[in-house]
C-alpha cells in the first residue's frame, strides 16, 4: 500500500516540542544523565514522591492537579498539595491497618478521586498498589485478588456485592474500605469500613517511604486479549521511563492542560494519568462519566485541553457519531494528540486531521514495558499507519524466531534490548511465565513488525493473529487498514481461517456505518475494494457483517475470539470481554 506522510511544517509548531532533536538526542541519550529529573537520595527513590509529593512542596504547590468531572457536570478540583496531604492520610490508613512495605492493596472503584490519591498514598508507603477495572465481574475479581493476595481494598457500594461474593475464597483479604459509606460492618471474616471516616483520623503529613529502584511499587493485570491476564510487576525505578516518556512523547508543557481518556484500571491509566504526567507537572483532566461524543468535545473546550491522549476505538466511535463537529466546538486550545493500546489505521488519522486539524501520534507498549517504547513525536514526519520510532534509550529490533536481528522489510518479532528503567520486574507468582519473554538477549514482545529504510517500525499484527495464507504471511493489520479505508465500514477484525487448499484464507467480521444495508452485493464490493488497495491473495474470502465485534473492556478487538466462534472452539478466558 502507498505511503501517505504527514509533514510538519514550520508553521506546525507554535511552540519547540519538548524533544526538538530526535536524532541528535537518540544518539547522546543516557538513562543515568536523565536522572537528574527524578528525585534519588543515596540511590534510592519512591515513584509517588516524584508524581506528587516533590510539585507540592515547590512552585507547584498550589497549581490544579487534578480536574475531575462525573456525570452530570458534577466537577471538583485538586491542588498538587491537596493530592500529596490525601495520598497521605491513605499511606497512614495502611500504616495503622498494618498494611506494610510490598503488602498488595487493590483499587476496585470506577475513575473517582479516591482511586488518584490512594494508589499514590499506598505507593509512597511501599506496599504494592493495584487495580482493578471497575466492570469486572465476581470471578475476574477473584483471579486477581487471590492470584495478589491482597490485603486490602478499596471499592464503592455498588461493586461491593461482587467482591463478597468471593470474599470466602479470599482468606488474606481482611478490610474492604468503601468510598461512599460511613456504616461500618463485618462481611465473613473482612471489616468493611468507611474510608472517609478512618481517612478523617489520619495525619496528612507521611514521608513517602525511600525504596530501593527494583522494590517492587505497583502491579498490573494484562488486558486478556490473548489469554489469561498476566500479573505484571513495577518497581520504583519505572518513574524515570514515564517521566521521560510523558516528556517526549505526550509533550507536557507547565502550561498544559492535559486528558489521558484511559482508566487506571489498566496500564495507560497509571503510568500516564497518575505518574509520568503529574512528574511533569501537568494539570490533568479525568472525566468518570459515560462516553459520549457531545461531552468529550464539550471537555476539550471547556477545559481548554491542549494535550489529549486516547485510544483508537474511542477515536473510530467518535469518527462514526453523526454532525460535524468541529461546527459546534472549538477545539483551537488542542496542540498535540497521542494515541495507544491498538494499531491505529491510517484513516482515523485522517479523519483527526479535518476534524481538529492535527494528526494523531499512535505509540506503542505494552503492561510489560511500563511506558512508551516506541512513538511518533511531536517533532518527526508521520507515516499515516506506522508506530514511529524508538524512544532514546530504547533499542528496539525485529527478530526472527531464533533470536536473530533482521534488516529493513523482513517481518519478524519485535524486540526490545532490556534493561529500560520501566521494564516489568517480574510476572506475580509465574517466574516460568516471565523468563519465556526472554530470548538470546532480547525482550520478545509478542508482537510482529517490520521495519523501513527511515527506521520507522511498523505493526503486522500479534504473533498468534499472522494469517499464512497459499504461502504467503499477511498481518491483519494491513486487512484491517484496508477495510476501514471503505466508505461503509466502521470497525473490522480479520482472522485467519483453516482451509485445506490454502492452509488459512482470510476471513473478516465488519461493523458498518448507520443505514447501510448489509448485502451480499457489499461484501462483493468490499472484496474488489479491498484487492484494488492489497495484494491480491490479502483480500478477504469470507466477509461477515456483525453488529459489534468482541473487545477487551480496555477496547481491543479480540480476534481469538472471533477465531474460536468461527471454529466452534473455547473462548478461553474471558474475564476482560466487554459485554458483547
Ligand atoms: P494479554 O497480554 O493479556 O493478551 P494485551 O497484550 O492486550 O493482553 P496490554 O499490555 O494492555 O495487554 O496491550 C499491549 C498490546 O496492545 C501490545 O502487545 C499490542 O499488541 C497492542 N498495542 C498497543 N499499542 C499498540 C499500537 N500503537 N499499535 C499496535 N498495537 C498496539
Ligand atoms: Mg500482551
Amino acid at each position: 500500500m502507498k505511503v501517505q506522510i504527514y509533514k510538519k511544517t514550520k508553521d506546525y509548531f507554535k511552540k519547540p516540542p519538548n524533544l526538538v532533536d530526535y536524532e541528535k538526542t537518540n544518539r547522546t541519550f543516557s538513562w543515568k544523565d536523565a536522572q537528574q529529573e527524578i528525585e534519588y537520595v543515596d540511590g534510592k527513590l519512591n515513584a509517588a514522591y516524584n508524581a506528587i509529593d516533590r510539585n507540592a512542596v515547590n512552585f507547584r504547590k498550589n497549581k490544579i492537579a487534578l480536574y475531575w468531572e462525573g456525570d452530570e457536570e458534577k466537577k471538583l478540583r485538586f491542588t498538587f498539595s491537596d493530592l500529596a496531604k490525601l495520598s497521605s492520610r491513605f499511606a497512614n490508613l495502611l500504616h495503622n491497618f498494618d498494611v506494610g512495605i510490598g503488602d498488595r492493596v487493590f483499587f476496585f472503584l470506577p475513575r473517582v478521586p479516591e482511586l488518584y490519591y490512594g494508589f499514590l498514598g499506598a505507593v509512597k508507603r511501599g506496599s504494592i498498589a493495584g487495580t482493578m477495572f471497575s466492570a469486572f465481574g465476581p470471578q475476574a475479581i477473584e483471579d486477581r485478588l487471590g492470584n495478589s493476595s491482597a490485603k486490602l481494598v478499596v471499592t464503592n457500594s455498588e461493586l461491593l456485592p461482587r467482591v463478597l461474593k468471593v470474599l470466602k475464597n479470599l482468606p488474606e483479604l481482611t478490610n474492604i474500605l468503601l468510598v461512599d459509606s460511613k456504616l461500618d460492618r463485618k462481611e465473613g471474616h473482612a471489616h468493611v469500613l468507611s474510608l472517609e471516616n478512618e481517612l478523617s483520623k489520619q495525619s496528612d503529613q507521611y514521608e513517602a517511604r525511600l525504596m530501593d529502584p527494583e522494590d517492587p511499587a505497583f502491579m498490573l493485570y494484562t488486558s486478556g486479549t490473548t489469554g489469561k491476564p498476566k500479573g505484571v510487576i513495577h518497581a520504583h525505578r519505572s518513574i524515570l521511563h514515564e517521566h521521560m516518556s510523558a516528556k517526549w512523547v505526550l509533550d507536557l508543557r507547565e502550561e498544559d492542560v492535559y486528558w489521558c481518556t484511559a482508566d487506571p484500571g489498566w496500564v495507560t491509566g497509571i503510568a500516564y494519568e497518575i505518574l509520568g504526567s503529574w512528574s511533569n507537572g501537568a494539570s490533568s483532566v479525568v472525566y468518570s462519566g459515560r462516553f459520549d461524543p457531545d461531552i468529550w468535545y464539550r471537555i476539550i473546550q471547556d477545559y481548554g485541553v491542549n494535550v489529549w491522549y486516547t485510544a483508537p476505538t474511542a477515536i473510530r466511535m467518535l469518527a462514526a457519531a453523526k454532525g460535524n463537529p468541529k461546527e459546534k466546538y472549538d477545539f483551537s486550545s488542542l496542540r498535540h494528540l497521542a494515541s495507544v493500546g491498538e494499531p491505529l489505521n491510517p484513516e482515523p488519522i485522517r479523519w483527526g486531521i479535518k476534524t481538529f486539524g492535527l494528526p494523531f501520534h499512535d505509540n506503542w507498549w505494552q503492561t510489560e514495558t511500563g511506558g512508551i517504547l516506541i512513538a511518533n513525536y511531536p517533532a518527526l514526519d508521520i507515516k499515516l499507519g506506522s508506530m514511529g520510532k524508538p524512544l532514546p534509550g530504547i533499542t528496539a529490533g525485529i527478530v526472527d524466531d531464533s533470536g536473530k536481528e533482521l534488516g529493513p522489510n523482513q517481518e519478524g518479532n519485535l524486540a526490545i534490548k532490556p534493561g529500560w528503567p520501566s521494564m516489568m520486574k517480574t510476572i506475580w507468582r509465574r517466574p516460568n511465565k516471565y523468563k519465556s519473554y526472554f530470548l538470546k538477549g532480547w525482550y520478545i514482545s509478542g508482537d510482529r513488525a517490520f521495519t523501513d529504510k527511515d527506521g520507522y517500525f511498523w505493526f503486522i499484527g500479534r504473533a498468534d493473529d499472522v494469517i499464512k495464507t497459499g504461502g504467503e504471511r499477511v498481518g491483519p493489520f494491513e486487512v484491517e487498514s484496508a477495510l476501514v479505508e471503505h466508505p461503509s465500514i466502521i470497525e473490522a477484525g480479520v482472522i485467519g481461517k483453516p482451509d485445506p487448499l490454502r492452509g488459512e484464507i482470510i476471513k473478516a467480521f465488519v461493523t458498518l456505518k448507520p443505514g447501510i444495508k448489509p448485502t451480499e452485493k457489499l461484501k462483493e464490493e468490499i472484496q474488489s475494494f479491498i484487492k484494488h488497495h492489497l495484494a491480491g491473495h490479502a483480500y478477504p474470502r469470507e466477509i461477515e457483517f456483525k453488529d459489534n465485534l468482541p473487545k477487551t473492556r480496555s477496547g481491543k478487538i479480540m480476534r481469538r475470539m472471533l477465531k474460536a466462534q468461527e471454529l466452534g472452539l473455547p473462548i478461553g478466558d474471558t474475564s476482560t470481554l466487554e459485554k458483547f
